[in-house]
């Protein structure tokens, strides 16, 4: 998927904006002001948690790395790392992408309190999400990417073209789904062009609970690169993952529709990148945020999967057998059943 193909969001307002922008996020990703006790401070117009305090909470015993740099976290059942001034950590084995930098200050780690509460909190606990509902999912709209014109990302020395790959996968999970008893609605089951808020549009009038977008992913400059990651909407006052540090974009004030279901997409986003990476054993790019189209316009909690890069050859070549893009799709079909799973025991406690 290339960012334009796919509705990747910018605004060139950003520097007038900024000031905005670090004034609600001092407000917060809960409209909780910054308090003055040293478990939460305000950095930048950042609001940061204390992150052996914001684990504990949730039963993690806390470690120091032996370089001094970064806490491991572990519990019962899941192991936490983060790392000062990196906004990569990792979360029971899955890389997951902050929007902020760790920060070190006095002897201690502090996390965004954004990514403390709109992703760690609800994938920890899902029970502890009070809104919106628990959206079990019954109704689930499949979006295989591109279409038609829009042949999205190829591979011309293997005469591959993303848009075959995507709905191939597509229909192979359809089919699982059906099997599952879910209602499963398709963006396309054709070759043709569709665009980005005519799939929105298309999930929002079938009452979906559940929305997946199946892309496959090329860089340039370099075939070595391969892997699997995950997409969900970058939750409000927040950067996108492709935002660099020290940057803002005008749009992570905004609150899309997508940003309703802010906890359920962390939740469905780690369960799908753990769930894919399981069944395909492909290098793991990480659960990442994105204001993509389709994810900023669905009114149901969403996910963009890249399987794979069209680019990497060796990638590539798996991609093309059935085998692979059987395992793809039913990859892509645990992550439902984890997240309905966690979903569903949310519910009943
Ligand atoms: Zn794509």
């Amino acid at each position: 998927m290339a960012f334009y193909q796919c509705g990747f969001f910018r605004c060139a307002t950003l520097a007038a904006l900024m000031g905005l922008s670090a004034a609600r996020c001092a407000a917060g990703p809960g409209r909780m002001p910054a308090t003055l006790n040293t478990a939460n401070i305000t950095m930048g117009g950042v609001a940061y948690t204390d992150a052996r305090v914001f684990f504990s909470r949730y039963g993690f015993k806390a470690s120091w790395t032996a370089d001094g740099h970064g806490l491991r976290f572990q519990s019962a059942k899941v192991r936490i790392g983060i790392e000062a001034e990196k906004r990569d950590a990792e979360l029971n084995g899955v890389r997951v992408v902050l929007g902020d930098a760790v920060v070190a200050r006095g002897g201690a780690l502090y996390l965004a309190r954004i990514d403390a509460e709109k992703l760690f909190a609800p994938v920890l606990n899902p029970a502890g999400v009070t809104a919106p509902p628990a959206p079990v999912p019954r109704v689930i709209v499949i979006d295989p990417g591109h279409g038609g014109q829009d042949t999205g990302t190829q591979n011309k020395a293997l005469h591959l073209n993303e848009k075959i790959f995507t709905l191939d996968v597509g229909l192979r999970l359809r089919a699982l789904l059906l099997a599952q008893g879910y209602k499963v609605v398709m963006t396309r089951t054709d070759d043709r062009y569709i665009a980005l808020p005519e799939r929105a549009e298309i999930a929002n009038k079938a009452g979906a609970d559940l929305f997946i977008s199946i892309h496959f992913n090329s860089v340039e400059g370099s075939s070595m690169v391969c892997g699997t990651e995950a997409y969900t909407m970058t939750p409000q006052f927040q950067r996108s993952t492709s935002t660099p540090n020290a940057q803002r974009d005008a749009g992570d004030v905004m609150a899309y529709p997508g940003n309703r279901n802010d906890p359920w997409n962390a939740v469905l986003g780690y369960h799908m990148q753990t769930r894919l990476l399981g069944k395909l054993g492909s290098v793991d790019r990480g659960l990442k945020r994105a204001r993509f189209a389709v994810l900023r316009l669905v009114n149901t909690p969403a996910v963009l999967v890249e399987s794979g890069y069209l680019s990497n050859n060796i990638e590539a070549r798996k991609i093309c057998t059935a085998a692979y893009r059987d395992d793809i799709a039913e990859g892509i079909a645990e992550g439902v059943r984890a997240y309905a799973l966690a979903i569903t025991t949310a519910k009943t406690r």
